[in-house]
This record gives C-alpha cells, sequence and structure tokens, in this order.
C-alpha cells in the first residue's frame, strides 16, 4: 500500500450540541507535518466561551436528556456502531495521524483497530454496570448501593495516540451514562475532532459529547476549573496534571490522571534473551519512544550484561527510521520543535554526567542520513522534518537524569544490577510508576519482582502488550484511578446508597422516652 502526502491541508470544525462548529472569534490554529514542514491541518482556536458553550450542551444532556436513562444495551448500540464507523475511516484517521503527528502509517492503522476495540469492550459493560446489595443488616432493613453516572466529564488528552486515548476514556464514560466534553492536543486535534460527526451518525443525542479544539491556556485550563463539570479524565504530563488538579479545586470534582512514566525493563540471566532483545528495542523505539509506556530503562543482569547490550546495540541499528508514510518506517518524525530539543537535551546529559554512549546520539540531517520525504509527496513544499536516531548509552548510574527522567525520545538508558533486591531498587528509584517489564524463567524472581515494584503494570516475559479487559493506570506521580478493564467504566460513577426499612419503624420519640 503506497501513501502519499496530500498535496493540500484538511481543515476540521469543532462539534458542539450536535453540529459542526467554528470558533465564536472566527479564529483557527494550524499544524505543520512533523516529517514533511508542510501544513496539514487547520482547526477552530476554541476560546473560554466555546468551551461554556460545549459545557452547557453537555450539562442540558445531562440534567434534561434521556442518554443517563436509556437502557444500558441502547446505549450499547451506539458504542458498536461507532466502533464500526472507526473501523471504516481507519485509513483516513491514520493518514491524519500520521501527518499531524508522525507516527509510522503502518502503525497508526493498528492503532485505529485498537480504537475499535475499545468502542466494543465498553459496549459490554453499559450491560453490567450495577451496585451490591445487602441482606444482612437485620429483618427490617434492606440496602443497596448502586451506581449512577457521575455528570459531565471534561476530557484532556495529549498528542501521542490521539484516536486510542480519548478511545481509553470516551466510550467508558458514555456507557455509564455521562455526557462528555473533549479536548484533543493542539498539536493533533484531527481524528478526535472527526468523532463528532461518526457519533451522530453512530445515533448520539445531540449535546452529549461536544469536541473543542484549542490549547491547554485557555481552553483546557478553562475545562479544568469550570464549575460546571463533575469530573476530568486527563492525560498528559506531571506536570500538567499537577495544574489541573489544582484548577479542579473550585468545585471540588473528580480528577482521573494518566502521566508520565520511566518504565524499566529487567533482564535476568536466564530468560529467552532472544525475545527479551525484540521486546527492548521494540519497548524504546515505538512510536519514536514518545510513549508514557516506552521501555526508556533497561536493567540487564551483570553475568549477561556485556553479551545483551552488544546484541541490542546490533538490533537497534537496523531499526528503520524515515518517512512515516512508507510502510517500512518504523522511527518517524519527532512531534515539535520543544520535544526535539528536550531530547538532544537528555543525550547531552547523558554524554556530560559519564553515561557511555554506545549508539546514535544524533539529529539526522542531509549529511548522515536524513530521510529522503520528496518521493512520497504531492506536495511541492515537502522538506524533510525532524528525526532523531535510535540511541543507546550504557554505564547509566541511577542518580542520573537518563536513568530517572521521562525522556519521549528513542533513547535506551542501560544499567545494570547483581541481585532481583537491587533491580527492584533501581527500577523503583523514580517519581513514576507506570509500568514495567520483567525477563526470566525463574517463577520466584518474576513474581518477587512484580510484587516489588511500584507500578501499575508489570509485563512478565513480554512488553507493552495491551487488552481492554486489563486495567491501565500508574502509581506515584504516574497518575490517579484506572482505565480499561471492567472498573473503568466504575471511575465515571458515583456511588449511592439506598436504605430500605421494612416493616412499622421503632420512633425515636418513643425510643428516647423510654
Ligand atoms: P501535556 O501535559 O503537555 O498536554 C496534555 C494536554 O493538556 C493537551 O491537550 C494540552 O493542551 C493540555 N493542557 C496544557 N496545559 C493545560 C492546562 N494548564 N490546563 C489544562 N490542560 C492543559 O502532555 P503532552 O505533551 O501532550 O503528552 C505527553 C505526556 O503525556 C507525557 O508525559 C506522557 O507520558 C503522557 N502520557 C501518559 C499516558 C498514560 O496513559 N499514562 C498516555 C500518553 C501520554
Amino acid at each position: 500500500m503506497t501513501t502519499l502526502l496530500p498535496n493540500t491541508h484538511f481543515t476540521y470544525s469543532m462539534w458542539i450540541d450536535g453540529q459542526a462548529a467554528s470558533a465564536k472569534n472566527g479564529q483557527t490554529f494550524s499544524r505543520e507535518s512533523p516529517a514533511h514542514g508542510v501544513k496539514v491541518g487547520e482547526y477552530p482556536l476554541a476560546g473560554a466561551d466555546d468551551v461554556d458553550a460545549a459545557v452547557a450542551a453537555a450539562r442540558r444532556a445531562f440534567d434534561i436528556g434521556s442518554w443517563p436513562h436509556l437502557p444500558g444495551a441502547e446505549r450499547a448500540k451506539v458504542l458498536l456502531r461507532t466502533a464500526e464507523l472507526i473501523r471504516a475511516s481507519k485509513d483516513e484517521f491514520a493518514l491524519i495521524e500520521t501527518l499531524e503527528s508522525g507516527k509510522p502509517i503502518k502503525q497508526a492503522r493498528d492503532e485505529m483497530e485498537w480504537s475499535a476495540a475499545l468502542w466494543d469492550y465498553a459496549a459490554a459493560l453499559c450491560r453490567h454496570l450495577h451496585g451490591d446489595s445487602y441482606n444482612t443488616l437485620g429483618a427490617q432493613v434492606l440496602g443497596f448501593t448502586i451506581r449512577e453516572p457521575i455528570g459531565v466529564v471534561g476530557m484532556i488528552t495529549p498528542w501521542n495516540f490521539p484516536l486510542l486515548i480519548i478511545s481509553q476514556k470516551l466510550p467508558f464514560a458514555l456507557a455509564a451514562g455521562c455526557t462528555c466534553v473533549v479536548k484533543p492536543s493542539e498539536l493533533t486535534p484531527g481524528t478526535t475532532l472527526r468523532l463528532g460527526a461518526l457519533l451522530a451518525e453512530a445515533g448520539l443525542p445531540a449535546g452529549v459529547v461536544s469536541i473543542i479544539s484549542g490549547y491547554g491556556e485557555p481552553a483546557g485550563a478553562r475545562l479544568s476549573e469550570h464549575p460546571d463539570i463533575d469530573m476530568i479524565s486527563f492525560t498528559g504530563s506531571t506536570e500538567i496534571g499537577k495544574a489541573v488538579v489544582g484548577s479542579s479545586k473550585s468545585n471540588l470534582k473528580k480528577v482521573e490522571l494518566e502521566l508520565g512514566g520511566k518504565n524499566p525493563h529487567i533482564v535476568f540471566a536466564d530468560a529467552d534473551l532472544e525475545a527479551a532483545l525484540d521486546a527492548v528495542v521494540f519497548g524504546v523505539c515505538f512510536n519514536m519512544g514518545e510513549c508514557c509506556n516506552s521501555g526508556s530503562r533497561l536493567l540487564v543482569q551483570r553475568s549477561i550484561a556485556d553479551d545483551f547490550i552488544n546484541r541490542v546495540i546490533e538490533t537497534a541499528k537496523k531499526v528503520p527510521v524515515g518517512d512515516p508514510l512508507d510502510e517500512q518506517t518504523k522511527i518517524g518524525a519527532i512531534i515539535d520543535g520543544n520535544q526535539f530539543e528536550k531530547i538532544l537535551g537528555y543525550i547531552e546529559s547523558g554524554n556530560r554526567n559519564g553515561a557511555r554512549l554506545r549508539l546514535g546520539g544524533k539529529a539526522l540531517n542531509r549529511e548522515n542520513g536524513l530521510p529522503d520525504v520528496a518521493s512520497r509527496s504531492l506536495n511541492d513544499g515537502a522538506k524533510s522534518g525532524r528525526f532523531v536516531e535510535a540511541t543507546v548509552f550504557d554505564k547509566v548510574q541511577p542518580e542520573m537524569p537518563i536513568a530517572k527522567e521521562e525522556i519521549f525520545g528513542p533513547v535506551l538508558s542501560i544499567l545494570t544490577f547483581d541481585t532481583a533486591e537491587e533491580a527492584i531498587r533501581i527500577a523503583n528509584n523514580t517519581i513514576y510508576g507506570l509500568s514495567a517489564g520483567v525477563w526470566t524463567r525463574d517463577i520466584d524472581t518474576a513474581f518477587t519482582v512484580s510484587r516489588g515494584i511500584r507500578a501499575g503494570t508489570i509485563w512478565i516475559n513480554t512488553f507493552m502488550d495491551g487488552y481492554p479487559e486489563l486495567c491501565f493506570g500508574g502509581f506515584n506521580q504516574s497518575g490517579l484511578g484506572r482505565e480499561l478493564g471492567r472498573f473503568s467504566i466504575e471511575e465515571f460513577t458515583e456511588l449511592k446508597t439506598v436504605q430500605v426499612h421494612l416493616g412499622p419503624r421503632t420512633s425515636w420519640w418513643a425510643k428516647e422516652t423510654k
């Protein structure tokens, strides 16, 4: 399959109260492809008044609309149709995401399938939301806890997996009966904006979901502090997550956070090293390393370290960096200038602090292998954008910034350990706690290390697999709450106790005056 760079950009509308909408002030903003340096999208620039209009629509749809009261089976039909429509839009959506984010097109197509699968799974949960009943409180009492939708949910998402991340939130909130206002990242809003019309086609009533495009300030901030919003579900950096918590105090709304990670990949000498090798290289190169789950730290047992590190380097060397529209590319372009500088800054810090650079370490330019993007372009203005080669440091010490901080680029930091206890200690030496991989054939080691690591997901003898059934989220400063799995729908509910008295009630007056 050959995909060409279009000769013109896509234009988008917001989706407010069941209709396509421009920003009230008429302003727009645009996006350049990070791989091709040409404009690929133009979007309405939401101000605080657009956010207010979207929230008002969602409030009405929740307070007086039908959606929260529909049978689960009816809500499920809408989610299932949405999944079908996402699949039908797969090629166009993948192109949009590749153009906006620089991710490889083949991977983008897979992400559309994974996104649709989340809508399918959430549809099943629509029919399984339930509370508890207590028949043990005495002859005259029946007690229930019932789950009700929490209300209007604001959703703020990052740029690295645009449709996938909104699909980890939106169908689950809808399954619970909530109404929602969504703000995707200003860098990659295209597919999320397109979702509005798909939801309407699937039968979602007007106002239940509104989608606005704009920057963190003012749009994201207004959403976070809005007094008519009951919950914010945020995915992004730990720094902005903390700002969202600050804004949420205006009305003490619930906050669910999916934040950053510095995830260790721990390889013991007895592991299937061939399988571990593949997973280590995949873990750091996937999505250019711009991935919360990136396996950006390799902890390798000292007895096999030299040989295993050499093999990691030989394999990482072969990972194709290039035009993300090329089906063979596995490392595409870096999202923007800030992230590009941040990655290069961490590489410099690794060199400065005494880690040993074993592979890569450079931005690609014309002299050292800059990918030629012109051959796949219908656009005369195309020029190669920002690319960083796969980079490996060994002799990294646990206190170095490249060992502890999220780089969000294709940069692997390698540390060594002797014992399982030491591996756990190094693994936990970070503010994060999102995920970790453990490679061993010894069941005691596998479970001891899994229990010792403070992270929300542990992969044993695999890495970065995921299923809608399995919950996802972070310990420590990687987040608050969980997405996916059967508990995810409960995040979007309030618990209410209903207590029933059977038969005559003993009067307070009679009791007090006995
Ligand atoms: P970011 O925090 O810069 O932005 C995320 C979103 O917040 C964007 O939509 C942005 O416009 C918005 N925003 C910015 N300022 C805001 C404010 N003051 N108030 C409200 N919203 C505001 O993150 P990013 O650069 O888009 O994404 C990368 C980060 O996301 C990384 O740290 C990564 O680890 C994290 N991430 C986490 C997960 C997860 O599931 N744990 C998944 C993907 C990405």
